[in-house]
């Protein structure tokens, strides 16, 4: 192995921080904008998320859920209407003051005191509020419920440690808003979300991930109930990847979301809000890089396969491009995971091998090098990214393949690279959950002894609330730990609890995290 001359400078195990800042460079899929903390998201990027949000987008539709655009503007009065909501985010909202700027006299520019707004505007950073507006107009009945809206949008956060992709100050996303008439329709509509984002991200982003409750501290502010999906990066810190909120009627009291029920008396409506975002292709380079740059998931590559013809700048070009050009046609007639396959015929100048080596660090599931001694044979050149090295020989797993099998066999190909994408994922997620451990001070020790990559431990523990829970959370702050969720159907505790010796009611997870 010690042969292999990747293609990255820094490699995972040295300092995981500095590789996944040169994967997102490398890989081609976004760069610093010169505003802290929002960053530029490169074709390559932009076009995984596209991929991302496609598929999210079809699941959302299948529930019934309903597109539409808000106004990223949010008067303040909005969010003052509901106390927890405001308290939550009054620390990250940018505000919009002015709407005009003057001279200040030295060659710049100021906000101009005479263009002040009567009422700020927040950007928005999640449009409970401005949606809940709508809502108190267009329900009125339980005729209209349930009310099933989706929107795609960007939201500002104004956070103070970012990272790209994972923590930025805007970020895109997809933000679910639903009303219903029952607090159980309410929350079965927040578990439907929370088990749709666990299908797509382990569907189609291969990301294994762990769906449960959210602990009373790490509740979205307003909510009755938070619920995650959490996945595990290769440095075994958590991402939650997705949340799914039950309301209660906090909301609905605080925008007047109203019905009239089938025996003509008002009623409060119960609602639920859930969101995925951008953060989703940070998780997939944690989670598939290697030390070759980004392996990205068929379901959700822009390109499946790239075809690299070795061309010479010599009149048997144009036979080579022809017979690369019939395999693209080959290709394309057929389906891989329930879609046409997508295929890139990279006809750019420049040396075949650079070329290569740029579609390996970008992660294209599989790239084929075509030159004139394969088109006479009729085969192709084959890279498998995500097994890219021959480990015995040290060299790329190259594999000679008959055009035409090549052709036919794309489908099963592409679905076991999917396949195997998430089994090493998972098997690797699996391997570094340490359960058992039944004391506090173990959990301390093995934080401190288990090396840079320590993974998740799963605790059991009494569920406290209030104090006792402020007390826990202080615990595992000075150990730079967090609850990530209880995991769904966790309720198997019989033992004491971690924290306070009473009889343990339920399983948590426990991990540091982005
Ligand atoms: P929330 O509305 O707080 O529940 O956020 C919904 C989802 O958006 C979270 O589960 C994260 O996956 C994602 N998210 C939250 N904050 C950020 C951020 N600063 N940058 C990128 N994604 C974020």
């Amino acid at each position: 192995m010690s042969n292999i001359r990747h293609a990255l400078t820094v490699k995972r195990e040295d300092d995981f921080a500095k590789w996944y800042q040169e994967v997102i460079s490398a890989a081609d899929l976004a760069e610093e904008s010169g505003v802290r903390g929002c960053m530029v998201i490169k074709p390559w990027g932009y076009g995984i998320w596209e991929r991302v949000q496609r598929l999210m987008d079809d699941r959302i539709k299948q529930a019934g859920v309903q597109n539409t655009y808000f106004p990223i503007f949010i008067p303040l009065a909005n969010f003052e209407r509901e106390a927890a909501h405001v308290e939550g985010f009054a620390k990250e909202m940018a505000v919009v003051t002015h709407h005009r700027l003057i001279a200040d006299g030295k060659g710049g520019l100021i906000p101009d005191p005479e263009a002040k707004l009567e009422e700020p505007l927040v950007v928005r950073p999640t449009s409970e509020t401005i949606i809940g507006d709508a809502m108190s107009r267009w329900v009125q009945s339980w005729r209209d419920l349930p009310l099933l809206l989706n929107q795609w949008g960007n939201v500002v956060r104004w956070e103070m440690r970012t990272r790209m992709f994972l923590r930025t100050s805007e970020f895109l996303w997809q933000e679910g808003h639903t009303a219903h008439a029952t607090r159980e329709d309410a929350l079965e509509e927040t578990h439907r979300a929370l088990e749709m984002y666990r299908a797509c991200v382990e569907e189609d982003l291969a990301l294994p991930v762990i769906a449960g409750e959210k602990p009373e501290n790490e509740r979205f502010p307003g909510a009755d109930e938070t619920w995650s999906i959490e996945a595990m990066m290769q440095d075994g810190k958590a991402l939650q990847a997705g949340t799914s909120h039950y309301l209660g009627t906090n909301f609905a009291k605080a925008a007047s979301i109203q019905y009239q029920d089938r025996e003509g008396t008002q009623q409060y409506c119960h609602t639920t809000s859930w969101g995925t975002s951008t953060r989703l292709v940070g998780g997939l380079v944690m989670t598939h890089g290697d030390d070759d740059g980004l392996r990205v998931p068929p379901r959700v590559a822009p390109h499946q396969v790239i075809i690299l013809p070795i061309l010479r700048d010599k009149p048997e070009d144009e036979a080579l491009l022809a017979y690369c050009e019939e395999l693209r046609a080959g290709l394309v007639a057929h389906s891989a995971l329930g879609e046409p396959v997508r295929v890139l015929l990279d006809k750019t100048p420049g040396k075949a091998s650079a070329k290569r080596w740029d579609w390996v660090r970008r992660g294209a599931p599989v790239i084929l090098e075509v030159g004139p001694r394969d088109m006479e044979n009729g085969k192709v050149a084959a890279i498998r990214r995500d097994t890219l090295w021959n480990a015995e020989t040290g060299k790329l797993a190259t594999e000679f393949v008959l055009r035409d099998e090549f052709v036919s066999g794309i489908g099963a190909l592409l679905e076991d690279i999917q396949g195997s994408l998430f089994s090493e994922a998972s098997e690797r997620r699996d391997a570094n959950i340490t359960r058992g451990v039944t004391e506090w001070d173990e959990v301390v020790q093995f934080y401190k002894s288990n090396g840079k990559y320590p993974g998740w431990v799963e605790v059991q523990w009494s569920k406290p609330t209030s104090e006792a829970l402020e007390k826990v959370v202080e615990r595992l702050k000075a150990e730079k730990l967090t609850i990530r969720n209880v995991p769904r159907g966790s309720d198997a505790a019989d033992g004491a609890c971690i924290f306070t010796g009473e009889p343990a009611v339920e399983r948590i997870l426990v991990a540091r995290a982005y």
